[in-house]
């Protein structure tokens, strides 16, 4: 093997390892809601992962995909070397991760004036804060060529259309989570976790924030958003007795107030901004992919709920299963 087969190596075998670790931190950081964390972690993923793909290109790897699949049956065995440190390797990256550091001793996310919009080179992976230069400083590919991780973006691309279409289709699949399960079940809250009850009123509650915020970007000028925690999961307790169909048409209640204000809206109108003081200034756009993503997240959540609620049930009575079927039927 030569020096720089050699180099290739160890790049390969610390670029995706560092690739791994920094898309599984930024999962974590998600789900912590440190979205602006999330986002430097993100965009430092791609940075390994595109020079773990320049590595592994140059090591010869790649040849027309009917020898890659060869290659993918007969087991790719590269050579593993060692690495040395895998992440926090640059300057940028340092310095990048010394805010978030600070941020969160302090307990929060890096607000939208301490982290700017990240760029990473699509070619060689060199990584860039701030507006973008006309090309990459290290090897010249055009800023078309970058991957952006902008605030206004991080919270998903979808358009108004889709945005509507999702929070018309939430009821439906809420009921069908609820169907057929007694209040009891309905009630009961896993090991780990809250009642599906508890979820529900949560994505009513969260609703109502989110109107809230579409309100204020949509009737008055550059408002500063409300920066007050939305209301937490664990304020969600009202909702244990509360009987199930009472609390469907608190949400439908909501959401439909929530559709009344979007329909029809003009382009123009979802690309209003307000002030968040994590997010910076973002379009309704932004807000709307946000209440999305929340909802889609908790949907899996209480999915899995029921499919451990009718799991257990099956084990434990077969025949209020039976007596469920029925009535479905
Ligand atoms: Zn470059």
């Amino acid at each position: 093997m030569s020096d720089l087969d050699l180099e290739m190596r160890r790049m390969l075998c610390s670029t995706s390892l560092g690739y791994t670790a920094y898309h599984v931190w930024a999962q974590q950081a998600r789900r912590e809601r440190r979205f602006n964390i999330a986002r430097l972690l993100e965009a430092s993923s791609n940075v390994k992962r595109i020079k773990s793909e320049v590595a592994f290109r140059s090591l010869g790897e790649v040849g027309p995909t009917a020898q890659n699949i060869e290659r993918a049956l007969a087991g790719l065995e590269p050579a593993t070397v060692a690495t040395g440190p895998v992440t926090g390797t640059s300057t940028i990256s340092r310095s990048l991760m010394t805010r978030a550091a600070r941020a969160l001793d302090a307990g929060r996310d890096l607000n939208a004036d301490e982290l700017g919009d990240l760029y990473v080179c699509g070619t060689c992976g060199e990584m860039m804060e701030g507006a973008p230069p006309p090309f990459c400083p290290v090897c010249n590919t055009v800023h078309e060529g970058f991957l952006s991780f902008r605030a206004a973006e991080a919270m998903g691309a979808l358009g108004p259309q889709s945005i509507v279409k999702k929070l018309e289709h939430t009821s439906a699949t809420l009921h069908a989570l609820v169907d057929g399960l007694s209040e009891d079940c309905l009630s009961r809250r896993p090991t780990r976790g809250y009642s599906l009850k508890e979820l529900v009123g949560h994505l009513a509650d969260m609703d109502a924030v989110f109107r809230e915020r579409a309100w204020l970007i949509l009737e008055t000028e550059q408002p500063r958003l409300p920066s007050a925690h939305p209301p937490t999961l664990a304020k969600a307790t009202v909702y244990q007795h509360m009987p199930i169909g009472e609390m469907m048409e608190i949400f439908q209640n909501t959401r439909q107030q929530t559709l009344g204000l979007l329909r029809g809206l003009t382009a123009a109108a979802w690309h209003r901004t307000g002030h968040h003081e994590v997010f910076g200034t973002i379009p309704l756009t932004h807000q709307g992919n946000w209440v999305i993503s929340h909802e889609r997240a908790h949907l899996v959540e209480m999915a899995q709920i029921r499919h451990d609620l009718l799991t257990q049930l099956d084990e434990t009575h077969p025949l209020q299963l039976q007596n469920r079927l029925f009535q479905r039927s």
